[in-house]
């Protein structure tokens, strides 16, 4: 029988004899846990010896003897020599040493869980008889697999210590387009700050008593402001909660993450940054729009629609290798239009709009410079929306393109 232990190695002492593949692996982790090692081998491999010199570990070259294991709060023996093995798994015993016996079919007194960890949870498999590595991994690799991907429930019970607020890119609106390490934090937070646009049905896997809090729109309440937001993560974390700050695509695109990762910092409180995948590039591709393509765009202008029209967007509007990506832009279309006319950018400018990107109601109205203003009017383009402006929008584009032999440049 076996019971597994959460056992803290951090400044113990544990001697590892043998000098191989096997003991190369344990090594990095016992390294990780933060033990202090000691290798007895005659011979290390190349891999063994990298680690032993990277982090000063102690090193006997030669053949083990019974006093190594003074001092051992755990032994691990893999010498690739049964009977060595079998000799140090006897001491131990003796010395009431714990022993992980790495020999074919021996079980020593101690044995290594396949483990894994997703934030601060770890989870270990072993066998109760017997060794089975490799079921042991599989197994392990299954529960990482769902921990990773934020479907167990790993929201803390107890409060420990200090809050934390994580900002996550949820990108445009499928679940499955989000990060699993954003799904995962998401299984872990005491509250969820989140928006209008985005993954808004993440919200309803949420486990029971999860506080989620709509600052998109709340019944009854006015929109929030940026500052009471910000004043909103920060006061939760430091009640002591983990809390998540949903937001649509990415947070550093048009999501004002920065103003939050500031105003965490001033007030001391730990604060992550998710990447989402942004609408500036998914939204177009989800009509079949390349942001770049070879050979017909080699860059791209990303503005916000609501801001002033500056030279730098003219100049990337009038350029045929540059495809420009308007956000917000709805409202700024006739003003946007009008500027780039008066800059004398040509009216034959391909343009695409993009209406809620990833959504069953996804709609797209292709348009040039000249006849956007009248076809959006017509078609009633309404917000979200992504406005892309150049030659990658033309219809064909991906059917007439020639084919790309082989260069995977660009
Ligand atoms: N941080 C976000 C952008 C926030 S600004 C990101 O990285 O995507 C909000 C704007 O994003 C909207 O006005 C619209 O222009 C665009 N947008 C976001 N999701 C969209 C979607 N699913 N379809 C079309 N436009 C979208």
């Amino acid at each position: 029988m076996t019971t597994m232990l959460g056992v803290s190695l951090t400044g113990r002492r544990v001697v590892m004899v043998g000098g191989g593949a096997v003991s190369a692996r344990r090594l990095a982790r016992f390294l990780a846990d933060g033990a202090d090692v000691v290798v007895v081998a005659p011979e290390l491999i190349d891999g063994m010896r990298e680690l032993v010199e990277a982090h000063g570990v102690d090193w006997y070259p030669r053949r083990v003897r019974e006093s190594d294991l003074d001092e051992a709060w755990l032994t691990h023996t893999a010498t690739g020599d049964a009977r060595v093995d079998a000799a140090v798994a006897g001491w131990c015993e003796r010395r009431r040493i714990l022993c992980v016996n790495a020999s074919d079919g021996a079980h020593g007194s101690a044995r290594l869980a396949a483990e894994s960890r997703a934030g601060d949870v770890v989870v270990g498999v072993v066998s109760d008889t017997g060794v089975d590595p490799g079921r042991a991994a599989r197994v392990r690799d299954a529960v990482a697999a769902r921990l990773r991907d934020g479907s167990l429930p790993l929201r803390r019970r107890r409060r420990q210590g200090s809050g934390r607020v994580d900002l996550v890119g949820g990108g445009p609106g499928p679940i499955d387009l989000m990060t699993v390490r954003g799904r995962r934090l998401l299984a872990e937070a005491d509250v969820v700050v989140a928006d209008r646009l985005g993954p808004t049905d993440v919200l309803t896997e949420l486990e029971d008593g999860v506080e989620v809090i709509d600052v998109g729109k709340r019944p009854g309440h006015h929109q929030m402001t940026q500052d009471q937001i910000n004043a909103l993560i920060v006061e939760l974390a430091l009640e002591g909660k983990r809390v998540v700050r949903l937001k649509g695509g990415d947070p550093f695109v048009y999501g004002r993450g920065g103003e939050e990762v500031a105003a965490c910092l001033a007030a001391g409180v730990a604060v992550e940054v998710v990447p989402g995948l942004t609408s500036v590039v998914s939204v177009p591709q989800a009509a079949g729009i390349p942001v770049t393509h070879r050979g017909v765009s080699a860059g791209v202008h990303v503005v916000n629609g609501q801001a002033e029209i500056t030279a730098s967007t003219l100049a990337a509007l009038a350029d045929d290798s540059v495809t420009t990506v308007v956000l917000m832009g709805v409202a700024a279309l006739p003003r946007l239009v009008e500027a780039a006319r008066t800059a004398g950018v040509c009216a034959d400018r391909p343009m695409a709009i993009i209406e809620r990107g990833h959504t069953p109601t996804q709609r797209t109205t292709r348009s040039t410079l000249a006849r956007v203003v009248e076809d959006a009017a017509r078609a009633d383009v309404r917000n979200p929306a992504v406005i892309v402006i150049g030659d990658v929008t033309r219809a064909d584009l991906l059917m007439s393109v020639p084919e790309m032999a082989g260069d995977p440049a660009l």
